[in-house]
């Protein structure tokens, strides 16, 4: 048996307004080369002035890893020229990460399993080339963006302890829930704030040796990681089995073809790295390091434990609920106005995700609010309407934005409950089904589920079924 072993690099952009060395903006979306200055232009004779929130950003992804913090560190000049990079070096943490030997815990198919993390490091963001038809063999012309140019990104190296495309993938969706978490970045993968690059080699199930490594870029989406990661491992181990050598190389994820395609080989470019001799050192001092440690707040692994301790509700209904902050803010509101924990993760799960998820909506967008979903979940209870109307009446409350009492209310939806009314129908129901009803009385108890059934039907679902039960009882007993 042949096992794959995986380490990834993200790279993930922080959430500040303006770039990692200058006041420039970072804003997604603007105007080609509409957000630059001297400094991230790289001109000559400029000098950088460290941000000091991108800072705080990344000792705060670093904490909530468990990374040890670098007290006293500094920035690296990394050597090399690209078009996307004027000043033909890149200001980054190669001596000195901000952050060293963390480790995350992932749910796997067999369990809980930890991931370490070699380190976390600060670094600034390259520009972007756009090639015409997008395809950079094909253009007939590039062109640079340089508004990225600068931006502030922490790259998060994680030890080989991953084994197959799945880890993969749960490890990347733990590291954006945390990352939300504590509120350093977006993590959109779409617009390239979460970018992860993968180091791939397969061996012999069990052994300590590592065969040459493929670096695999451009994937783009989980989807792209999970298939990008599955046909590397085949390749692999396909040369293994046919006593063929692998190839130390980086190949790129082309997601027409669905396949990895040579890119470069990979020996390693000399970049000449040497401190920063303007940016000085930086430190981070205990005092600093406890003040932001106190932003932590209760991170997603801890409140999927709360969940299931205090609410009991089940490991994948509290996975689901607390994995992202926003869905685990809307459910803890919801419950707070209405305490029935597990009836809300069922309402949520089964019907507000699909409504939202439909629309690719997040909980935040949605147009159902917390106590709106409580008081339908409490009207249900309350014998109002039945569970299976409350379906319908959460699709409507969705779609025109109201309460569930205005709904039922303008749509006449709320139970028949009024006795006269309900004996009226359970009358007619005897006299048209005599064979059931002889049946019922002549002991056969399961006749009255089918009478039931019928008076269901007759009221168009509205009658409140223990109410029909009772009614037809006292009918058949006439
Ligand atoms: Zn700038």
């Amino acid at each position: 048996m042949v096992e794959a072993v995986i380490g990834l690099e993200v790279h993930v952009e922080l959430k500040t307004r303006s770039k990692l060395f200058c006041s420039c903006s970072t804003k997604f979306g603007s105007e080609a080369n509409s957000q630059v200055c001297p400094v991230c232009l790289g001109l000559p004779g400029t000098v950088p002035a460290l941000n000091k929130q991108a800072v705080e950003h990344a000792v705060l992804a670093c904490l909530s890893l468990q990374c040890e913090i670098t007290e006293q560190g500094g920035f690296d000049r990394k050597n090399y020229y690209y078009p996307d990079m004027p000043k033909s070096y890149q200001i980054s943490q190669v001596f000195s990460p901000i952050g060293k030997e963390g480790e995350l815990t992932i749910d796997t198919a067999h369990g809980e399993k930890m991931i370490r993390i070699r380190q976390i490091h600060l670094e600034e963001d390259a520009g972007k080339l756009v090639h015409e038809g997008d395809n950079i063999a094909s253009a007939p012309d590039s062109l640079v963006d340089l508004n990225r140019s600068g931006a502030p990104l922490i790259e998060i190296v994680s030890y080989p302890d991953i084994r197959n495309s799945d880890e993969a993938v749960a490890y990347l969706e733990n590291l954006r829930s945390i990352l939300r978490y504590v509120n350093v970045s977006d993590c959109r993968m779409e617009e390239g704030s979460f970018r992860c690059d993968g180091n791939i080699s397969v061996r012999e199930e069990g052994s300590s040796t590592y065969n040459p490594k493929v670096e695999i870029k451009n994937m783009n989406s989980l989807k792209a990681l999970q298939k990008a990661l599955d046909y590397e491992i085949d390749r692999q181990t396909d040369l293994l089995n046919n006593n063929e050598r692998v190839m130390q190389e980086t190949r790129t994820w082309d997601d027409q073809k669905e396949m990895t395609v040579h890119m470069r080989s990979k020996e390693a470019p000399d970049y000449r790295v040497f401190p920063d001799p303007e940016l000085g050192l930086l430190k981070v001092d205990e005092s600093w390091k406890s003040r932001i440690s106190k932003r932590i707040p209760e991170l997603p692994a801890e409140k999927k434990r709360r969940y299931k301790e205090q609410w009991s509700l089940s490991d994948y209904d509290a996975y689901i609920l607390s994995r992202d902050k926003n869905l685990a803010a809307f459910y803890e509101q919801a419950v707070e106005h209405y305490h029935q924990p597990k009836k809300i993760s069922n309402w949520i799960q089964a019907e507000l995700l699909r409504l939202l998820n439909a629309e690719r909506k997040e909980a935040d967008d949605s147009p159902v609010l917390p106590e709106q979903l409580a008081n339908l979940v409490a009207l249900i209870d309350q014998g109002e309407i039945s569970g299976k109307m409350g379906k319908e009446v959460i699709e409507i409350m969705y779609e025109e934005r109201k309460d569930p009492r205005k709904v039922i209310e303008e749509r006449g939806l709320s139970q028949i409950s009024d006795d006269s009314a309900l004996e009226e129908i359970a009358e007619q129901i005897v006299e048209q089904n005599p064979k059931p009803v002889q049946d019922y009385r002549d002991g056969k108890k399961k006749a009255m589920g089918f009478l039931v059934g019928q008076m269901m039907k007759a009221t168009k679902g509205q009658a409140n079924p223990k109410k029909a039960n009772e009614i037809l009882r006292e009918v058949l007993e006439e």
